[in-house]
C-alpha cells in the first residue's frame, strides 16, 4: 500500500519535472512571466521576427513561449480595420471641446470598443501641431497649442490604458505637412522642436504613460523619425524616462542598421528594414550589439505583461462593452467641440415655432459627413446626416427641403462592388472575372513574379498575399478584363483600394489615386454603349499594411441633370423662411497623403453667395479640419457653426444647438486667419526650392503666439467661441505675490453666467514673462477649466502653476530655464479677451 503511494508520488515530480525542462510555457497568472527569462528563451532569429511586423497589422505570437500574436489597429477617432464602430468627432473636435472628463471617455470608449474587437494595440491618439490650414491630417490632431494638446492627448491615453488597451502616441515627431511626407525633412532650431513640438509628447509619455510611441514618415533636421538616436534614445527614453516601444509608422524604414540603433523597437507593417538578412550577420560580426534587440523585445513584452496579454490575450474575452457609453460619449464630443464663430442679430437659437419652412442646401446635408480620409476613417455604426438630425430635432414638423446645390458627381452606387460584370477569354470563350500580373515593387516592371486569374476582383490581403512569390507589401500589379454593357447610358465604373490604383479604359487612363493610403473608393463617371466591349484594366501597388482591391460597375440613374442644381437650390432658397447651407469638406477631399486647398471645394463660396441674394437668413454649418476661405462669403451670412468632422453623431449636436437644445460651448483650437498668406508659417511651409527641406522659419511663433505680437490680426482667435449665454470674470487671485522658483502658484478667479440659460465656459489661464533674456511669446496658455453654470450661478475656478508654466527652452544650456522677475497671470475667455489679470513675482 505505501509502496504504491510512493511510486504514484514519483510519477507526479517526474512529470513536474518534465514539464519543466520542455520549453513550453504555460501562463495561468501574469505574475508567472519573467520577461527576461524569455527573451533568454527567443532564438536570435524568433528575437528578429519578433521585431518586425506581419499580415499588415500584427505582431508574430510565439505558441511555444506562450507569447500571444498582438493585434494593431487605427484609431484615433474610433476604429478601423475591423467593420463598423462608434465613429467619433475628429480629434480638432475634441480639442475645441477644451474637456479633459471628455478627453478621457473618448479614450476609454475606444479602448473599451477596441477589446471587444480582441485588438491589442490601438494606433491613437494623435496630435501633431496645426501649422496651416491646408495640412491634410489637421483634423486628426489636436490644434495649435502644445499645452492643450499635451492635457488633451494624456487624458485620452489615460482613458484607453484604463481599459487595459495599449494607446499609441502619434506621430512623434513634426508630422504637420502631407505633401511629399516620407521625403520632406521638418527643419527647425532646437528651442523651437522643444518649446513647441515635443512638449505634447513628453506630457503624454511622463505623466499619461502612454505604452507606446509611433515615429512619424518625414525627417527632423536631415534624419528620418524611425532613425532618430537623438529623438527617440536621447530625449523621449533616456531624458523622459519612457518604457514602452517605439513603433515605426507604416513603411516609414529606410535602414535596418540605423533604425536598430535609433531606437526603433517595432517595423511596421513588416521587418523590411530590420530585417534577418541584415541584422544576423551584423549581430554575429559583432557589428550590432545583440542587447540592443533584447531591449526590443523586453519593452514589447514588458508592455505586454503591463496589459496582461500573457494572462488574457483574447481580449474580447469575458468583457463587455458598453455601446450606450460609446454612443453617448461619440455625441457629448460633438455637443461639446463645435464653435460657433459668427451670430448676427442673435438669429441663433432657431425657434421653431415662428418658422415654416427650412431648405437645407450643400454637398454636406445628406449623407452624412462624419470624418476626414485616410487611416482615421472610421465605418460609422449610426451614420446621421445633417438633414435628417434637423428632421428629427425638430419632429419633423417643418417644411424642410434639401438642396445640394452643386453637381459634385453622381453619389457613389450602393452595392456596386456585390457583383462583378467584368470578363475575360479563355479560349475564346467569356469567362466572368480577371487576369493579373503580380511585379515586385511599386512600378508594374520587370518580369511578372506571378500571373493567374480571379473570379472577382474583391480581393483583401490573403487573396493576394498567398500567391506564389508575392510579399506582403511592396508589390504591384495589373489587372485586366472586359466589360460590354447591355444597355446604353450613364455608368459608374468603382474602384476601392488600399493603397495606390489607377484605372484605364480602352488604354487611357480615367481614374488616378496612385499614394499610399487607406481603403480610398473613387468612381469614374462615363457614358458606354449597349454591345460595345470595353477593355478595363487596374494597375494597382501595394506599400504596407492591408492590401485590398475591389472593382464593380453600375448603370446609375440621374434624377437631376448636372446644371439644374444650382438653380433648384435657389428656388428652395426663395421659398423657404431660412437656410442652412451645408458646406465644406469630406473625408475623399480632405485626409492623409494629400494636402487640401484653402478655398472649399466646387465652387460652395460661391453658392453661398448666390443663396444669399435670394434669402436674408442664412446659417453655415462647416465641415473642414480647420479654417477656409471665409473673404468671399462670411459678410453675406447671419451664423457660422465650425462642425468639424461630427462624427456618427453630431449632426444631432449641430441640430440641436441650431435649435437651442444645446448651448455651444466649444472654443477654437487653433486661430483662423483671413487671408491664408497672413498665416505665419504660409512662407515656411512649402518646399519651394525642392530640395526636400521645409525650414519652419517662424520657429515659436505659430498660432496666438504670433498674432499677440503682429499688428494684423486673425478673422477669429485661438480660445474664441461664442454662447447663447453671457459669463462674468471676477476676483482673480493668488495665495501669494512673491514666489521662490520652486513654489507652487495658487491661482484662482469666479466666474458667472449672467446670462439666463444654462451654459458652459471654458476658463484659459496664460502666462505672461514681462522680461526675458530671449524672446518669448507675448503670453502662453499654461492652464484651462471648463465649468458648467446654471443661470446666474458662480463658481471659483483653481489653477496650479509650477515652474513648466514659467520656463522657456534655452538652447544655450540646453535645459528648460525659469528666470526671476515679474510674470503677469492673464485669465480670458479667449486669447484676446483677457478679463483678469494679477502680477506676480518670481525671485
Ligand atoms: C498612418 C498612421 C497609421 C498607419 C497604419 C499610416 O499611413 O500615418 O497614422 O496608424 O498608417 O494604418
Amino acid at each position: 500500500m505505501i509502496q504504491k503511494k510512493y511510486i504514484q508520488l514519483l510519477f507526479i515530480v517526474l512529470l513536474i519535472l518534465i514539464s519543466g525542462c520542455s520549453n513550453n510555457i504555460h501562463i495561468h497568472n501574469q505574475n508567472d512571466i519573467d520577461v527576461d527569462e524569455l527573451i533568454s528563451k527567443m532564438t536570435l532569429e524568433e528575437k528578429i521576427d519578433f521585431i518586425g511586423g506581419y499580415k499588415g497589422y500584427n505582431i508574430r505570437g510565439y505558441k511555444h513561449l506562450g507569447i500571444p500574436e498582438a493585434y494593431l489597429a487605427d484609431g484615433p477617432v474610433g476604429i478601423r480595420n475591423f467593420g463598423k464602430a462608434t465613429a467619433f468627432p475628429a480629434s480638432i473636435n475634441l480639442a475645441a471641446s477644451w474637456d479633459k472628463e471628455l478627453a478621457f471617455n473618448i479614450g476609454k470608449a475606444i479602448g473599451g470598443e477596441a477589446r471587444s474587437k480582441n485588438i491589442h494595440v490601438m494606433l491613437g491618439p494623435g496630435f501633431n501641431i496645426y501649422r496651416l490650414p491646408l495640412c491634410g491630417r489637421n483634423f486628426e490632431y489636436l490644434g495649435e497649442d502644445p499645452f492643450l494638446a499635451g492635457q488633451l492627448a494624456k487624458e485620452y491615453t489615460i482613458g484607453m490604458q484604463s481599459e487595459k488597451m495599449i494607446a499609441t502616441a502619434k506621430h512623434y515627431v513634426a508630422n504637420n505637412q502631407e505633401f511629399n511626407r516620407h521625403h520632406c525633412s521638418s527643419d527647425m532650431d532646437e528651442r523651437t522642436l522643444h518649446e513647441i513640438y515635443l512638449p505634447a509628447f513628453k506630457t503624454v509619455v511622463q505623466e499619461g504613460s502612454v505604452a507606446s510611441v509611433m515615429t512619424s514618415y518625414n525627417l527632423i533636421n536631415g534624419i528620418h523619425a524611425s532613425e532618430h538616436d537623438y529623438l527617440v534614445n536621447n530625449i523621449l527614453k533616456e531624458d523622459w524616462g519612457f518604457e514602452g516601444f517605439v513603433v515605426s509608422d507604416w513603411v516609414s524604414t529606410y535602414n535596418g542598421v540605423a533604425c536598430y540603433n535609433g531606437g526603433l523597437d517595432l517595423e511596421m507593417p513588416s521587418g523590411k528594414m530590420m530585417s534577418p538578412e541584415t541584422l544576423i550577420p551584423a549581430i554575429k560580426a559583432g557589428q550590432l550589439d545583440e542587447s540592443i534587440l533584447d531591449d526590443k523585445v523586453r519593452r514589447i513584452l514588458s508592455v505586454y505583461h503591463r496589459f496582461g496579454l500573457f494572462e488574457n490575450p483574447d481580449r474580447s474575452k469575458g468583457y463587455s462593452f458598453d455601446h450606450e457609453f460609446a454612443r453617448q460619449t461619440s455625441l457629448a464630443a460633438a455637443r461639446g467641440g463645435m464653435v460657433l464663430l459668427k451670430n448676427r442679430d442673435q438669429i441663433l437659437p432657431l425657434q421653431a415655432d415662428n418658422i415654416n419652412s427650412i431648405a437645407i442646401i450643400g454637398p454636406n446635408g445628406h449623407p452624412a459627413v462624419t470624418g476626414g480620409g485616410g487611416s482615421s476613417t472610421v465605418e460609422p455604426r449610426y451614420p446621421l446626416s445633417l438633414v435628417d438630425a434637423i428632421k428629427q430635432t425638430t419632429d419633423n414638423k417643418l417644411d424642410i427641403i434639401f438642396e445640394k446645390g452643386i453637381f459634385t458627381g453622381v453619389e457613389f452606387p450602393e452595392g456596386i462592388f456585390n457583383d462583378f460584370d467584368f470578363y475575360v477569354y479563355d479560349d475564346g470563350k467569356q469567362l466572368k472575372g480577371v487576369n493579373v500580373d503580380f511585379f515586385k515593387g511599386k512600378t508594374l516592371s520587370g518580369e511578372s513574379i506571378y500571373s493567374g486569374f480571379y473570379s472577382k476582383l474583391a480581393l483583401v490581403n490573403e487573396d493576394m498575399w498567398n500567391k506564389p512569390d508575392v510579399p506582403e507589401t511592396d508589390f504591384s500589379a495589373r489587372f485586366t478584363c472586359y466589360y460590354t454593357p447591355n444597355e446604353t447610358g450613364h455608368y459608374c465604373i468603382g474602384v476601392s483600394g488600399d493603397d495606390g490604383y489607377r484605372l484605364l479604359i480602352d488604354d487611357t487612363n480615367v481614374l488616378e489615386l496612385w499614394r499610399d493610403q487607406g481603403d480610398t473608393r473613387a468612381k469614374y463617371e462615363c457614358f458606354l454603349n449597349a454591345g460595345q466591349e470595353y477593355k478595363v484594366v487596374i494597375e494597382y501597388y501595394q506599400a504596407g499594411g492591408d492590401a485590398r482591391l475591389r472593382l464593380g460597375v453600375k448603370k446609375t440613374v440621374m434624377d437631376i441633370l448636372p446644371d439644374q442644381y444650382p438653380s433648384r437650390a435657389i428656388e428652395a432658397a426663395k421659398n423657404s423662411d431660412l437656410v442652412i447651407m451645408a458646406v465644406g469638406f469630406n473625408a475623399s477631399l480632405e485626409g492623409e497623403a494629400f494636402d487640401r486647398t484653402f478655398e472649399m471645394p466646387y465652387d460652395q463660396s460661391n453658392l453661398i453667395n448666390s443663396i444669399s441674394e435670394v434669402n436674408d437668413n442664412i446659417i453655415v454649418v462647416l465641415n473642414a479640419g480647420g479654417n477656409v476661405e471665409m473673404e468671399s462669403w462670411i459678410d453675406n451670412v447671419n451664423a457660422l457653426l465650425m462642425a468639424w468632422y461630427p462624427g456618427q453623431e453630431g449632426n444631432l449636436a449641430a441640430a440641436e444647438i441650431l435649435f437651442g437644445e444645446t448651448n455651444p460651448s466649444g472654443k477654437l483650437p487653433i486661430s483662423f486667419e483671413h487671408h491664408i498668406e497672413d498665416n505665419p508659417t504660409y512662407e515656411y511651409y512649402f518646399d519651394h526650392d525642392n530640395d526636400n527641406q521645409v525650414f519652419y522659419g517662424e520657429g515659436i511663433f505659430l498660432g496666438y503666439r504670433h498674432w499677440d505680437k503682429s499688428p494684423e490680426k486673425p478673422r477669429f482667435p485661438f480660445g474664441f467661441g461664442l454662447s447663447y449665454t453671457e459669463f462674468e470674470y471676477e476676483k482673480i487671485k493668488t495665495d501669494n505675490s512673491t514666489y521662490t522658483i520652486d513654489d507652487n502658484v495658487l491661482v484662482s478667479v469666479q466666474v458667472k453666467n449672467i446670462g439666463d440659460r444654462y451654459g458652459e465656459e471654458i476658463v484659459q489661464l496664460y502666462v505672461s514673462d514681462n522680461e526675458s533674456s530671449l524672446p518669448r511669446p507675448i503670453k502662453e496658455l499654461k492652464a484651462f477649466d471648463k465649468v458648467q453654470l446654471q443661470p446666474g450661478e458662480d463658481k471659483t475656478v483653481q489653477f496650479i502653476l509650477d515652474k513648466d508654466s514659467f520656463s522657456f527652452y534655452n538652447p544655450k544650456s540646453h535645459s528648460w530655464e525659469v528666470e526671476s522677475g515679474t510674470f503677469e497671470i492673464l485669465i480670458g475667455s479667449s486669447s484676446v479677451d483677457i478679463k483678469q489679470r494679477v502680477m506676480i513675482t518670481v525671485i
